[in-house]
């Protein structure tokens, strides 16, 4: 079985880094640079799938760690994997979990053989190996799914970075042994002695973590058709040696696709700027470059300046549920008073669906009173102004402009 992700290169801007492509996946095309909107445990809050195709999403960024808890990823591939039971049958991404267990301080312990953590949501027991990773990755049926690595707060010292991009480094060769051991046929035998350990150290066996399986069962039609194409993470903070330490690591064991993590945790932006630009310049130019958790409208045109072409955040979705909204006008905040008697709509330039139908002050209200309707309705206009946002960058790209639409955005409120 051969990978079926590969990327194509159609055009470089002159002036900066930026680069447009078109990112191959089994579940169809996505146009780079892209951004993926977060659909955390299969689902973007208040989004209809019909409603996220409206908005002309290509690919979507789901997370590991949540769907392995619940509903689990082994009744997510009994029911044909993710792309089915979420009916969403375009790109998907993975990222490995890691991340998310850091993030929400359900860490246990991170060891050689992976990470200790408990649930957020019943206080069992888990283990996370790399090749545990990539096993439940699978088993969701990502189109692109992201090797184990260990991002760690900023600042950290130099020995905590050091430590880390190595061990970064001793998972990612692992993962990719265990990745191309499934490609090859040998995804019928897996779930080592590392994942048996969870279970037997584990005070309060979770109903979301049945014991893991002796195997997998046969593969359903989608996940035959779904090889996922694994993606390395190159980490090192803001430390340039480190940074090139981790990339070259990386890219000696071969990815189908290189992420930059560890940035946007706390650092500078002018750091996280420069660090990306940094790694961007180390890694393949013919391979996708996609920074992990990245950002703001702006943040998403000076990093394609830098040489990115993917990009995930929950920024646009979770301000939405906060009644914060991005504009042309810089960000709004709905509960704000003077919106009460407001007639104009969210942003006065956004031709978006609820821009055109509804006023200020009306989503002010529905904020206000805790309706619903609220969320959703923020959180269309703000997908829609990301989504805008990278056509616009796109295009530039295409018609030599990008540089110019970059000046612009630097000089918005
Ligand atoms: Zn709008």
């Amino acid at each position: 079985m051969t990978e079926r992700v590969h990327f194509e290169l159609v055009a470089r801007d002159q002036a900066t880094r930026a680069r447009a492509g078109l990112l191959h996946t089994p579940h169809g095309v996505v146009e780079t640079p892209a951004f993926m909107p977060v659909g955390t445990a299969g689902t973007v809050k208040g989004m209809t799938q019909d409603e996220l195709e409206r908005l002309g999403v290509q690919m979507l960024l789901a997370n590991t760690y949540h769907l392995y808890l619940r509903p689990g990823h082994e009744t997510i591939r009994e029911l044909g994997g993710l792309h089915r039971f979420m009916s969403w049958p375009h790109p998907i991404l993975t990222d490995s979990g890691g991340f998310q267990v850091m993030s929400l301080k359900s860490l246990g312990r991170v060891t050689e053989d992976g990470i200790w953590f408990r649930s957020h949501l019943d206080g069992s027991s888990h283990f996370l190996s790399p090749e545990r990773a990539v096993e439940i990755q699978w088993a969701l049926g990502a189109d692109i799914i992201m090797t184990l690595d260990e991002c760690v707060e900023y600042p950290s010292s130099h020995e905590t970075l050091q430590r880390a991009v190595r061990l970064t480094g001793r998972w990612a060769r692992r993962a990719k042994e265990f990745h191309e051991a499934q490609v090859s046929g040998g995804r019928f035998q897996v779930s080592g002695q590392l994942e048996m350990q969870p279970q037997s150290q584990s005070a309060a066996p979770s109903p979301q973590s049945p014991a893991p399986s002796p195997g997998f069962s046969a593969p359903t039609p989608d996940s035959l058709l779904a090889t996922p194409a694994l993606f390395g993470i190159v980490q090192g903070g803001v430390d340039k040696g480190l940074r090139r330490e981790s990339a070259e690591e990386i890219m000696e064991l071969g990815f189908a696709g290189y992420a930059i993590g560890g940035l946007s945790v706390g650092e500078p932006k002018a750091e996280m700027y420069e660090l990306a630009e940094y790694t961007a310049d180390l890694l393949p130019a013919h391979l996708p470059r996609y920074l992990m958790g990245v950002g703001t409208p702006a943040d998403l045109a000076e990093c394609v300046a830098r040489g990115v072409d993917l990009f995930d955040c929950v920024m646009p979705t979770r301000h939405a549920r906060n009644a914060s909204v991005f504009t042309s006008e810089g960000n709004l905040v709905l509960k704000n008073a003077r919106y009460a008697r407001d007639p104009s709509p969210l942003d006065p330039a956004c031709p978006c669906a609820v821009c055109r139908r509804y006023s200020r002050s009306y989503l002010r209200h529905l904020s206000v009173a805790g309706e619903m309707l609220a969320a959703i309705l923020a959180t269309h206009h703000n997908l829609y102004f990301y989504l805008d946002t990278m056509r616009k960058i796109r295009q530039s790209v295409f018609c030599g402009r990008f540089a110019e639409f970059c000046s612009r955005v630097r000089t918005q409120p």
